[in-house]
């Protein structure tokens, strides 16, 4: 690690490869509302046992889907200032048939490693982490959080969304008329011009804490409207509310054939890269949040 702000420096060497392991064993299997779904709402315990351990305040936002209750958990920690949120976000429910160890049980392991390595510092903005669930099923979990936060006027500077970020491999492929390395070893962040300045804080703050994590950026115009898979997340509602948000992502079928399959499984994922993303949105978050 270079020469970074010891605060900084303390947040990144709190995020472990164990703790992300540990994590990534408790929540792989199928989540999904069908016949994973006494798995799915396991995994919600798992969560927001994780979140209480960390003392952090934890309200479970019950929303209703084709005639039944699901939950979002929401984790915060108010800031000192109380003018503005950051928030980091990771959908925790699969496809059915899919123990969705890469989709996503990395992204909510990162969520949790970086919930608990920033909820013992204090911050100027309040931090919310969120475990979303239905990403799979057209997002109504997220959905349904916007449209609270939207109607309420929540000041929310800046959204972290996790997306699958545990899968490397040889190869590499991109949509047509989209350049990508042929190599599948970087994390990407996709942001549209209102969030410009959070894929380059991203950026930076992995240059920092973890140099040798390559990064690409992928700044969309609109709302990535012209090209749906830039959508495929959690993040997207947030997009269509005019709030900044970034998908941190592996770029999922582009890269991993395991990809809603039943062998997304935990001995495919790099748990060295995991723990490098999480520690680098930590850093961006905490820089975001700004310290108190
Ligand atoms: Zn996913």
């Amino acid at each position: 690690m270079k020469r970074v702000d010891p605060l900084l420096r303390q947040i990144v060497e709190t995020i472990s490869e164990s703790g992300v392991r540990t994590h990534l064993e408790r929540l792989v299997g199928p989540r999904d509302p069908f016949g994973g779904h006494a798995g799915m709402e396991a995994a919600a315990d798992v969560i927001a046992e994780a979140f209480r351990g960390f003392a952090l305040q934890l309200v479970e936002e019950r929303f209703r889907c084709e005639g039944r209750w699901y939950r979002n958990l929401i984790a915060s920690r108010l800031g000192s200032f109380r003018n503005g949120q950051v928030l980091v976000v990771a959908h925790y429910d699969t496809v059915p048939n899919s123990p969705g160890a890469d989709d996503n049980a990395s992204g909510v392991a990162g969520l949790l490693e970086v919930a608990g390595a920033l909820a013992c510092h204090r911050f100027k903005h309040d931090l919310v982490f969120i475990a979303f669930a239905l990403e799979e099923y057209g997002n109504p979990g997220s959905l349904y959080y916007v449209e609270q936060a939207k109607a309420c006027g929540a000041p929310i500077v800046g959204v972290f969304d996790l997306e699958m970020i545990g899968y490397t491999g040889p190869t590499q492929t991109a949509p047509p008329g989209i350049q990508a390395p042929a190599a599948g070893d970087f994390i990407g962040v996709v942001g549209n011009r209102r969030s410009e300045g959070l894929v380059s804080l991203f950026k930076g703050a992995a240059a920092l804490v973890t140099p040798s994590l390559p990064v690409q950026a992928f700044v969309v115009e609109g709302n990535g409207e012209n090209l749906p898979l830039v959508r495929q997340s959690d993040h997207a509602p947030f997009w269509d509310a005019g709030y900044p948000a970034v998908m941190i992502t592996d770029t999922a079928f582009l890269r991993n054939p395991h990809y809603h399959l039943p062998t997304d499984t935990l001995d495919t994922l790099n748990l060295r890269f995991l723990w490098q993303v999480a520690a680098a949105t930590a850093a961006s978050a905490a820089l975001l949040a700004g310290f108190a």
